[in-house]
C-alpha cells in the first residue's frame, strides 16, 4: 500500500484500508483455524539461534504517514506488536527502538525495520552508518520510501544498501491472490536442502526489484509449479528472472543486511506453513548474528542439475533416435523402458546396440504400462521388481531406476521397489525441488519432477517447435537458479516422434553452449544426494580462524566435494589448512577427495 508514486497518491487512503481489512481477514482466518486444530508442539520449531536481544524499530516517521492518510497510528503499532509477538514466540528476546536511538547501537547489533514505509533523512544517515560499522539490519516492503513529511522518494535508501532499483516496467504490481515463494537451495537461508514452496497471501501492491549481477535472490516469486517466475496480473506481462526475486542478503561496510519486498503479514500469515517460515526467520537471524555460513552443495560438486530422460514407451522404435542424439551431443540420459516392449523380438537388436551406448542409462516403466495402483500385490510385483529381471539381461549394468505411468506411485509399489533393488523413482513435481527420500522406504530416493512435459506442449498447448524450444530453455534458467533439477521428460511418441525430435535436438546445442549446466542421468543424481545425506559438516570461528569439520559417514570414498563459505566479501581469506582443499573464486570449498568412513578438520583463515 505504500507503493504509492506521486501519481498514486489519489489511492494512498484506499490501499491503506484495503490493507488493514486484509490483516483483519488474515487475523480472522488464522483465529478460526486456530480453533480447528490442536497447536503444534512448540518443540516442533528451531532453537533460537543467538541470545542478544533483536532491536525492533519503532519508526515515529511511519506512525506520522499512517496518521496523515486518514489511519489512526496505532493500527502501525499494532502490525509491530504482532511481528514482535512472532519474533519472541521463536524464542527470541526483543526490544523496541526510535529512530533517534539508532545511533546508541553497537556492531553486531541486530535491528528489524518491519514495514518503515517513512524515515527522516536522519534515522536514514543513523542506519547507514550503522551498518557500515559492522550492524546488521532486515528491512522490507518500501523501506524508506517516504520522508517524515511524507514526501515520496522512491527506493533511494534500499538501492544506496542494496543495489536493488525498483523495476521501471512492473513498478508495483497487485498480486490479487496468493503467490508463492521458493527458496534456492544454496543459500544462507536453506538447512534442509528443500526448495520448498511457500503460499504468501498478499493484500498490497508489492514493489518489483531488478537484481543486479551482483546479488543473488535467497527466495524468488514462483508460480505453484515453481518452474516459472509469477505470470503478472495486469498487463504488464510475464516476470523475467531478474524481476522475480522476494528476498536478498548481502554487505554494506562491515555489516550486513536482509531484504525483503513483501509486507511483513507475510512470515506470520500462513498457519500450515508456520514452521517453514519460522526456520526462515531463524535463518535470517543466524546470518545476521554470525561472520560465516558454510553450505554443501546439493549435489556433491554441482549447484544445479539437468536430467533428461525419456519414457520409452508406444512408438518404441523411436528410441533409436533419442539415444544416437545422446551420443551425438554426448549428453547423458535416461530411458525408462516398458519391458514388455523391450522383450518383443522385433526390438532385440535395437535394444542390444543402445545398451552399449554409455550415454544411455536403462530404467523401467513398468512392464505393460497399464494402471499399477489399486491392483493386487503380484500384479504389483509383475509391473515393478520383475520388469528389472527382464530389463538387467539387456542393460550394461543393473539398472536403478523407475519411472511409474501416469507418475502414480503407492507405498506398495515403492516398497516392492526398494526390495527389488530399485534406488531412485523419478515422480510427479512435489512441493519441493530437493529430491527426499520416501517415508516407508527410505533407501528409496524421489526425485520430484520440475519441467513441462512434452505432452502439455503437444497435446493441451499445441505450441510451435520454436516457442516450445524457449520455453524449456527459460524453465531450465529457472530451476536450475533455484538450485534445482530440471527435468525434461519426454516420449517415444511425442518428442522423439517424427520431426519432433528436432525439439529435442536444439534444447541439446543450448545445453552445449551452456557448460555450467552438466546434466547428469538419475543414476549420477540418485548416488550424489545418497552421499551428501551421509556427509555432516560442522564449523565454528574464533577470532579469524574457521574450524570446519567435515564427516562421512558412508563406506564409499566421495571425489571433488563442493561447499560454498558465505562471507562478507571484504574479507579475504588468507590461508586454508590442507593440500587436499583450495578455495577458488567466490568463496567455493573444494576438497579433492574424502576417505571413506572419515572426518576431516580445515582451518580456514581469515585476513584480519
Ligand atoms: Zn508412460
Amino acid at each position: 500500500m505504500i507503493a504509492v508514486g506521486q501519481r498514486k497518491k489519489d489511492n494512498y487512503g484506499l490501499k491503506m484500508l484495503l490493507y488493514i481489512i486484509g490483516l483483519f481477514l488474515i487475523m480472522a482466518a488464522m483465529f478460526y483455524k486456530i480453533g480447528q486444530n490442536e497447536p503444534l508442539a512448540p518443540s516442533f520449531a528451531m532453537a533460537p539461534v543467538t541470545d542478544k536481544p533483536i532491536y525492533i524499530l519503532k519508526s515515529y516517521a511511519t506512525a506520522v504517514i499512517y496518521q496523515k492518510n486518514g489511519l489512526h497510528k496505532s493500527q502501525y503499532s499494532e502490525k509491530l506488536e504482532k511481528f514482535n509477538a512472532y519474533i519472541v514466540s521463536m524464542g527470541y528476546k526483543t526490544e523496541y527502538i526510535q529512530e533517534d536511538e539508532i545511533k546508541s547501537l553497537s556492531n553486531g547489533d541486530i535491528l528489524f525495520m518491519p514495514d518503515a514505509l517513512a524515515l527522516s533523512s536522519k534515522a536514514k544517515e543513523q542506519i547507514k552508518i550503522f551498518v557500515k560499522n559492522g550492524g546488521n539490519i532486515f528491512f522490507n516492503f518500501t523501506a524508506g520510501f517516504s520522508d517524515a513529511k511524507g514526501k515520496y522518494l522512491g527506493d533511494g535508501f534500499v538501492n544506496e544498501i542494496t543495489g536493488l532499483k525498483i523495476s521501471k516496467d512492473k513498478n508495483f504490481i497487485s498480486f490479487k491472490e496468493s503467490i508463492f515463494l521458493t527458496q534456492r537451495i544454496l543459500s544462507p537461508l536453506n538447512n534442509t536442502n528443500s526448495g520448498i514452496l511457500l503460499d504468501a497471501p498478499t493484500y498490497d501492491l508489492i514493489p518489483i526489484f531488478i537484481t543486479p549481477k551482483s546479488l543473488k535472490p535467497d527466495v524468488f516469486m514462483t508460480t505453484y509449479s515453481q518452474v516459472n517466475p509469477p505470470l503478472a496480473k495486469d498487463k504488464s506481462g510475464d516476470f523475467s528472472i531478474e524481476e522475480s526475486g522476494a528476498l536478498w542478503h548481502g554487505y554494506y561496510g562491515d555489516g550486513k543486511w536482509f531484504y525483503m519486498n513483501l509486507p511483513s503479514y507475510v512470515f506470520y500469515g500462513s498457519l500450515e506453513q508456520k514452521n517453514d517460515y519460522k526456520q526462515i526467520s531463524h535463518a535470517i537471524i543466524n546470518f545476521l548474528s554470525t561472520d560465516v555460513i558454510i553450505q554443501k552443495f546439493p549435489y556433491i560438486d554441482r549447484e544445479s542439475v539437468v536430467f533428461v530422460s525419456e519414457d520409452t514407451e508406444f512408438k518404441f522404435e523411436n528410441f533409436k533416435k533419442f539415444s544416437d542424439l545422446a551420443k551425438k551431443y554426448e549428453i547423458p540420459v535416461t530411458a525408462f523402458i516398458v519391458s514388455s516392449l523391450a522383450e518383443k523380438k522385433e526390438h532385440h537388436d535395437m535394444i542390444v546396440e543402445i545398451s552399449k551406448n554409455p550415454f544411455v542409462e536403462f530404467g523401467s516403466h513398468s512392464h505393460t504400462h497399464k494402471k499399477i495402483v489399486d491392483t493386487n500385490e503380484s500384479y504389483i510385483k509383475q509391473e515393478t521388481s520383475s520388469t528389472k529381471t527382464i530389463l538387467d539381461l539387456f542393460a550394461s549394468s543393473p539398472i536403478v531406476g523407475f519411472r511409474p505411468p501416469r507418475e502414480e506411485l503407492n507405498s506398495i509399489m515403492k516398497k516392492n521397489l526398494s526390495e527389488s533393488g530399485f534406488k531412485y523413482v523419478l515422480g510427479k513435481s512435489q512441493n519441493h525441488l530437493y529430491p527426499r527420500y520416501s517415508k516407508s522406504e527410505n533407501e528409496l530416493l524421489i526425485i520430484p519432477r520440475h519441467g513441462t512435459d512434452d505432452y502439455s506442449y503437444l497435446i493441451n498447448l499445441d505450441w510451435d517447435q520454436d516457442e516450445i524450444v524457449e520455453q524449456i530453455k527459460k524453465e531450465t534458467e529457472f530451476v536450475t537458479g533455484l538450485n534445482g533439477i530440471f527435468s525434461l521428460s519426454i516420449h517415444t511418441h511425442l518428442f522423439a516422434y517424427n520431426s519432433n525430435i528436432d525439439i529435442v535436438e536444439k534444447y541439446f546445442q543450448y545445453l552445449k553452449q551452456r557448460p555450467t549446466l552438466k546434466p547428469l542421468n538419475g543414476r549420477s543424481i540418485a548416488i550424489r544426494v545418497a552421499q551428501n545425506r551421509n556427509i555432516s559438516v560442522d564449523y565454528n570461528k574464533i577470532g579469524n580462524i574457521i574450524t570446519l569439520n567435515i564427516e562421512n559417514r558412508s563406506s564409499i570414498g566421495v571425489n571433488d566435494f563442493h561447499l560454498k563459505l558465505f562471507k562478507n566479501p571484504n574479507i579475504k581469506i588468507s590461508s586454508i589448512s590442507s593440500n587436499q582443499a583450495k578455495i577458488s573464486e567466490g568463496s567455493i570449498i573444494n576438497i579433492k577427495y574424502l576417505e571413506p568412513t572419515s572426518k576431516i578438520t580445515l582451518f580456514i583463515e581469515l585476513e584480519n
